[in-house]
């Protein structure tokens, strides 16, 4: 399965064209693969998933703990998005392909204290 019925989309932006069309090529190259070498086992199609995972899987992992995150808390992220045009700027590096979730994640967890403090006394 690709794209939306894999569930290949980012939890946290809704984005979902991209991997559709990167795990859309991916199972076609797995397929033709199949066919050339004549092996349709479980685990040379499991090699579908993997791929998945390696291209962009972790991504799609990180982006589902910031999106927790963001339910539990939504007034912070609220006002952390809303308040500091950075926290917004730096992300869409994230959709944009110059960064992925882990490293905003760890960008933002280190500024949260400074942006918080930011948002509450403004100065
Ligand atoms: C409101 C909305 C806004 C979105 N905005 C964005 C955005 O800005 N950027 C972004 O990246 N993603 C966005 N997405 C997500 C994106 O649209 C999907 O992730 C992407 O289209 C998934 O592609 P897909 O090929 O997996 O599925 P789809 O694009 O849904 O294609 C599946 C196709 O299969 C057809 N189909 C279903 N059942 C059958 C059947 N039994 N027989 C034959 N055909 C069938 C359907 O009619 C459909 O055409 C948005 C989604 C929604 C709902």
């Amino acid at each position: 399965m690709v794209g939306d019925a894999a569930g290949f989309v980012d939890p946290f932006s809704g984005e979902g064209i991209k991997y559709a069309f990167i795990s859309a090529k991916l199972a076609a190259e797995r397929v033709v693969e199949s066919y050339e070498n004549d092996e349709f086992s479980k685990h040379a199609l499991d090699s579908y998933k993997r791929v998945c995972y390696n291209s962009f899987g972790e991504n799609l992992k990180y982006s589902l703990r910031l999106t927790r995150l963001m339910y539990k808390y939504p007034n912070i992220f609220f006002r952390l998005l809303s308040s500091n045009k950075i926290v917004l700027d730096k992300w869409l590096e994230v959709p944009a392909g110059e960064m992925g979730y882990k490293e905003y994640i760890r960008w933002l967890t280190l500024r949260v204290p400074y942006f918080m403090l930011k948002t509450l006394f403004p100065f």
